[in-house]
C-alpha cells in the first residue's frame, strides 16, 4: 500500500524524535527488538505490524496511527495513554511514545490489545521445527490492468493473489525467513520482470500464487503446479530414491487426469524435477488435512513464469474463482488467512525434508 510506504518514510524522517536518555534495546524471543523507556519495555509498532500484516495508517497531524486487518481496528495516539480498541477505550498504563523516529508501543499495548486482536493462526497438527530456508520469492499472480480471473459475484483474481502473498510473507518473516514479493501492490508486473526478480534475489524457493477458473462451474479445489528445479546430481540421485518409495495416493494425485500419474512417475525417474516435486506434495498433503476444501493435486504445466526460474518453485491454484462456493470463501479473509498458513505448514514440511536429505548426504 503507497500510504503505508510514505508512512514509514515520514516515520523515519520525522522531527519528532523524542531523546530520551536510559534507552537500551532489548532482545526479545520473537524477533522484535524490543526498547527500554525509562525503565518500561516498547515495541516499534511498525516491526509489530510488518510481522502479523496489520495494515497502519499515520495522521502526522493528528499523530495518530490506525491499525487494521480483517474486522479488527485500532487508533492510538502518540503522547496518549487511551486507545480506541474496535471503538471501545483502553486505559494503558504508559503512553504511546516515540523512539529513534518510529512509533513505539508499551509491552501492556502489545500483550493485551495488540497480540489479542492480531494472532498468529495456529494450525492444528502443526509442525515444530524452524523453516529450513533463507529466502523465499513470492509472486502474486497477475494485477494493474491484468485482473486475472474474475468470479460471477466479482471477486478479482489479482486482489485474492496479492492478499494471500502478503499474510504468507508475513507468515514466513516471523518465522526469520527473509521475503522477496515480486509485487506488493495492485500493479502491472510483467512475467520477464517476475523471472528476473526472482533470479536476481538468490533465494531457495519460488512460490507463485493464483486463483482458478473454469468454464465448468462445478469444479473447485486447490492445486499445485511444479517446474523444473536446479538441484545437484547427488542431492537428485537421493531425491529419486525417495520419491520412488512414495506412497501416491489418489487423494494427492487426482483421479479424473488418467494419466498424470503415469506422467508423474515419468518425471520422478526422468530425475528432473524432484525438488519441487516434493514441495508440492508436502503443500497438497497439509492442505488436504488443514482446510475443508477438495485437493485436485500436483500437476505440471508449462507456465511462462514457472520456465526461466532457476530455483525450485511452485504455483499453487488456490481455488476456483469461477465456483460460486469457492468464490464465497477466497472473499473471506479467514479462508485466505487458512491458506496461507497452510502454504506456510506445507513450505515447512518441505524444508525440513530437504534438510534431511543434505544431512544423508554429507
Ligand atoms: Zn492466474
Amino acid at each position: 500500500m503507497k500510504i503505508n510506504k510514505y508512512l514509514k518514510t515520514f516515520l523515519v524522517c520525522i522531527s519528532l524524535v523524542i531523546l530520551i536518555s536510559g534507552c537500551a534495546t532489548i532482545p526479545t524471543g520473537e524477533n522484535i527488538a524490543a526498547y527500554s523507556i525509562g525503565g518500561v519495555t516498547y515495541y516499534p509498532l511498525v516491526t509489530l505490524c510488518d510481522l502479523r500484516g496489520v495494515q497502519m495508517q499515520y495522521d502526522a497531524l493528528l499523530r495518530t496511527a490506525y491499525l487494521s486487518k480483517d474486522a479488527q481496528h485500532v487508533s492510538l495516539r502518540v503522547g496518549d495513554v487511551l486507545v480506541l480498541v474496535n471503538d471501545n477505550v483502553r486505559h494503558l498504563n504508559f503512553p504511546i511514545d516515540v523512539y529513534q523516529g518510529t512509533i513505539a508501543v508499551p509491552r501492556q499495548f502489545k500483550e493485551q490489545v495488540f497480540d489479542v486482536l492480531f494472532r498468529q493462526v495456529v494450525l492444528v497438527g502443526r509442525r515444530a521445527g524452524k523453516i529450513k530456508l533463507h529466502k523465499v520469492v513470492i509472486d502474486a499472480g497477475h494485477g494493474g490492468n491484468d485482473p486475472g480471473a474474475i468470479g460471477r459475484n466479482g471477486l478479482k483474481e489479482k486482489d485474492v493473489n496479492l492478499d494471500i502473498a502478503k499474510r504468507l510473507s508475513s507468515f514466513l518473516r516471523v518465522e526469520g525467513v527473509q521475503v522477496v514479493l515480486t509485487r506488493s501492490t495492485d500493479k502491472f508486473v510483467s512475467l520477464s520482470t517476475r523471472v528476473s526478480i526472482a533470479n536476481r534475489s538468490g533465494a531457495d524457493l519460488f512460490i507463485s500464487i493464483h486463483s482458478n477458473a473454469n468454464r465448468s462451474r462445478s469444479l473447485c479445489g486447490f492445486e499445485v503446479y511444479y517446474l523444473a528445479p536446479s538441484v545437484s546430481d547427488s542431492k537428485r540421485a537421493v531425491l529419486t530414491a525417495r520419491s520412488a518409495s512414495l506412497n501416491l495416493k489418489d487423494t494427492v494425485f487426482s483421479s479424473d487426469t488418467q494419466d498424470l500419474k503415469a506422467i508423474v512417475w515419468d518425471m520422478i525417474y526422468a530425475n528432473s524435477r524432484a525438488e519441487s516435486i516434493e514441495l508440492s506434495r508436502s503443500l497438497c498433503k497439509v492442505m488436504g488435512a488443514s482446510i475443508d476444501a477438495n485437493i485436485l493435486g500436483v500437476k505440471n504445466a508449462r507456465f511462462q513464469v514457472l520456465k526461466g526460474i532457476t530455483m525450485p518453485g511452485i504455483l499453487t491454484e488456490v481455488g476456483f474463482v469461477s465456483n460460486l462456493n469457492e468464490e464465497r470463501l477466497l472473499k473471506t479473509a479467514s479462508y485466505r488467512e487458512k491458506l496461507a498458513a497452510g502454504i506456510l505448514e506445507g513450505i515447512r514440511d518441505y524444508s525440513q525434508d530437504m534438510a534431511l536429505v543434505e544431512v544423508a548426504l554429507r
